[in-house]
């Protein structure tokens, strides 16, 4: 794989791209070091109107459930895990999670994604019966859950392969896989932040290709600025690339930056908006064959997310009615439907809620039944974002 800067002009890179030529990682690199903000903003802008209706911006309605903060690694950029027998370990039961996505529901959301910590104890089939009991209860509710982290573990535990493991849990209800685990796929980076035991670079693939052999979706994410080169970014990039033509089973690309606070790497400097929208920019470029980029709200907050929509992303992503890995870094954002919708508006799009993996847009008749069925289940909590019920009669 090279890595290292092509050598080519920018202008020549970016007429490439512009002109739908791959780009590559050496390429991506020089952009990265050599372009300039506004003209990689341009240029990612007008492929994302290529493979993107230029009038639509798009955004989902889901939960991030953490059924766990047990965790048996210590990953050196996280803030969330506890260790095992931690007084403030958890494990959420069933019920108190049903009531979660009874919330999602009243807030006329379709999906929700199930995350842990990666705990020593659970066998494969706490996630069977866990998967089991809300395709039970809730059939309307998108299930996106458990990422390649956990899914090694599970295999490792019980002596299964990743495709073994993926097929029992799709089989329980598993309809896709959440790109979680990714960080920065450069081994290097990994020994250095603690992140390589729970997961290689290439077992991450590994697992999301052994989840597209099982017929399931998944998303592809990148969390950087952990102080790492710019080489770690492009192998990133370039081994999603890969997969991709491979399988095809990517339907999107999250990539957000770390946030240090109560971190054990607090002392790492902050990556601001001009880089962050940079590196939006040369993604848009660089992953010519996955359709839709995420730009994060969650992490540079609502305004430069909304700018995100200029720099190559096509999608502002979830509404975020519950958030704790981000959040317990320091980063607490959250916003209503309408606000979303506002946003997106005065970005200049016509805003649109999509189902989890992107196959269509969703219209607010079609949640608003089930919103009703549920409202008993807002808390004061998340009473304040919900959208205000039409008038019958
Ligand atoms: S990032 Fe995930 S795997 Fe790493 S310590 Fe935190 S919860 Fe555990």
């Amino acid at each position: 794989m090279h890595l290292q800067p092509s050598g080519r002009p920018v202008a020549e890179i970016l007429g490439d791209a512009r002109s739908g030529e791959r780009i590559s990682a050496g390429d991506a690199h020089t952009l990265l070091e050599e372009g300039d903000l506004l003209e990689l903003g341009l240029a990612a802008h007008e492929v994302r109107t290529r493979i993107n209706d230029p009038g639509v911006a798009t955004y989902n309605i889901d939960r991030n459930i953490n059924y766990t903060n047990v965790c048996v690694y210590k990953c050196r950029f996280c803030a969330f895990y506890r260790p095992p027998g931690d007084p403030e370990g958890y494990v959420l039961g069933f019920e108190e999670i049903g009531r979660k996505i009874e919330e999602t529901l009243a807030l006329n959301g379709t999906g929700v994604l199930l995350q842990g910590g990666v705990h020593p104890d659970l066998p494969l089939s706490f996630y069977e019966d866990l998967l089991g009991y809300i395709r039970e209860s809730y059939p309307a509710i998108h299930l996106h859950a458990f990422s390649p982290p956990e899914v090694r573990f599970v295999a490792k535990k019980e002596r299964l392969s990743f495709y073994e493991v993926i097929a029992r849990l799709k089989k329980a209800g598993l309809m896709s896989i959440p790109g979680g685990g990714a960080e920065l796929l450069s081994d290097g980076v990994r020994k250095e932040v603690l992140a390589y035991t729970k997961v290689s670079a290439e077992e991450w693939i590994e697992v999301m290709r052994q989840a597209h052999a099982n017929g399931l979706r998944t998303s592809a994410t990148m969390m950087y600025g952990m102080g790492e080169p710019l080489e770690a970014r492009v192998e990133h990039l370039q081994r999603i690339r890969d997969l991709q033509d491979e399988t095809g089973g990517f339907t999107a690309f999250i990539s957000w930056t770390f946030q240090h606070e109560h971190t054990d790497m607090e002392d790492v400097p902050e990556t601001y908006a001009h880089e962050y929208l940079k590196t939006l920019a040369v993604t848009r470029l660089f992953l010519d064959n996955i359709q839709h980029l995420q730009t994060s709200w969650v992490t540079q907050g609502k305004k430069i997310g909304q700018l995100g929509l200029m720099f190559g992303a096509d999608d502002m992503g979830s509404i975020m009615i519950e958030e704790n890995v981000v959040s317990a870094a320091g980063t607490s954002y959250r916003m209503s439907q309408d606000e979303m919708e506002h946003l997106i508006t005065s970005a200049g799009y016509s805003p649109r809620q999509r189902t989890n993996l992107y196959e269509r847009w969703v219209t607010r008749e079609e949640t608003i039944e089930l919103a009703e069925r549920y409202r008993h289940a807002l808390t004061s909590q998340n009473q304040d974002l919900a959208s205000p019920l039409p008038i019958v009669g």
